[in-house]
């Protein structure tokens, strides 16, 4: 019963260790994952919003630079300029296509093609300055930069690129919320793991801890029935025999008196034939509790096996022992167990002896009394006879 209920906690502890160690680990993943991938976007992030805050300004440059570089071709009639316009264009559709490349949403993409729209639109214009000052028509260059078409073309323009400016700091904004998000996320993922984690630690602490006691209470479970007796709860002979060296060593040491007894049930045999085995045990169960009604606390009482039981007597001489010998036997011939309708009697035979000059050993004071038992059963039963002495 024991071993079962103890294999049901360790299977239990085990389960629960098994979940916490792989909750555990799953958190360590997700930290260190989650970890990772911060420093990889703050990475990327930082390059990126670096890269278009850089593109928005220069775009603007290059803008202005397209539309200056025009005017100075118009006012000069110098075609030097043709070729740093040329150049603010280049660089300007570079950028466009960067930004596109780095852009993640879809309004930048709009507002991205409206600006080479625009950009292609003042494209033709300029083509036309710059054939007018090809044919030495200054004047001409000169009106269409101040005509209505290129008026609201560079307010088209600065429009435009002002969106798009608005648009990649609002990108990057998106993205931090984004990533602010995530790192919510996974703090709340990591928060629920941990409670999780922390249950089943405790849950396999606390089978642990059951285990632990399970495994104490069975330990001691097993040091007491190796020194006493189930079925009377009484010392068994080795309980009795560490208690009793005790006894004989400190009535050696002391010149101090101590008897024993040894008991044993006169024709117990015929009880179990008669009444069967449990009510044998049941009159061997009384007999030990009659026993222990008859000492003192200070005298040891054990079962030697079958129905045979032992008694030291500290301080007690082989008068006294063989006193409260013949009250034990008394006593039990007056005992009667009921067995369903029937009364059990039974009596005992009673041998008796003392520690003197001759006996120095606990094997040598129950030897003798032992050899008085002997002569008890010999000379009929039912009495108490008690060794001669040295
Ligand atoms: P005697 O007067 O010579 O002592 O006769 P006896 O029948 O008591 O002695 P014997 O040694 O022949 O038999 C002892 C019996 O005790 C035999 C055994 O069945 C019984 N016995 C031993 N241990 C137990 C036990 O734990 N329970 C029960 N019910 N009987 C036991
Ligand atoms: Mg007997
Ligand atoms: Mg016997």
């Amino acid at each position: 019963m024991i071993v079962g209920r103890e294999l049901k906690v360790s299977e239990s502890r085990t389960r629960w260790l098994l979940i916490s160690f792989l909750i555990s680990a799953l958190l360590l993943l997700l930290l260190v994952g989650s970890l990772l991938h911060t420093q990889r976007t703050l990475a990327r992030f930082e390059a990126t919003h670096i890269e278009l805050e850089h593109a928005a300004g220069e775009l603007l440059v290059h803008i202005q630079g397209l539309q200056s570089s025009a005017r100075l071709a118009a006012s000069t009639g110098d075609l030097n300029w043709r070729q740093r316009h040329k150049s603010h264009r280049r660089a300007a559709h570079r950028i466009l296509e960067r930004v596109g490349e780095l852009a993640s949403t879809v309004a930048l993409g709009g507002t991205l093609d409206t600006l080479r729209e625009r950009l292609d639109e003042a494209e033709g214009l300029y083509r036309e300055v710059f054939s007018a000052i090809v044919r030495g028509e200054v004047e001409e260059a000169e009106a269409i930069l101040k005509g209505w078409p290129y008026v609201r073309n560079r307010r088209a323009l600065r429009n435009s690129s002002e969106a798009l400016s608005r648009l990649l700091r609002e990108d990057v904004r998106s993205r931090i919320a984004v990533e602010q998000q995530l790192v919510r996320s996974t703090m709340a993922a990591a928060a629920a793991l941990s409670v999780v984690m922390l249950f089943c630690w405790y849950m396999s602490l606390r089978r642990w801890s059951v285990h632990l006691r399970q495994r104490q209470e069975k330990e001691a479970e097993v040091r007491y029935l190796s020194y006493h007796d189930g079925l009377t709860g009484l010392k068994n002979r080795r309980g009795f025999l560490e208690a009793a060296e005790e006894a004989v060593s400190r009535s050696v040491r002391y010149g101090r008196p101590l008897s024993a007894l040894l008991l044993d049930v006169d024709y117990f045999k015929q009880v179990n034939d008669t009444y069967g085995h449990v009510a044998g045990d049941r009159v061997l169960a009384r007999l030990a509790e009659l026993l222990g009604g008859e000492l003192r606390d200070c005298d040891v009482l054990g079962r030697f096996g079958g129905e045979e039981f032992g008694v030291l007597l500290p301080e007690t001489d082989r008068q006294g022992a063989l006193q409260l010998a013949e009250r034990i036997r008394d006593r039990v011939a007056e005992m009667a167990v009921d067995d369903g309708g029937y009364r059990i009697r039974i009596t005992v035979s009673l041998g008796v002896a003392e520690m003197d000059a001759g006996i120095a050993e606990v094997d040598g004071l129950l030897r003798a009394a032992d050899d008085a038992l002997y002569k008890a059963k010999d000379v009929g039963r039912d009495r108490v006879v008690a060794n001669q002495g040295a």
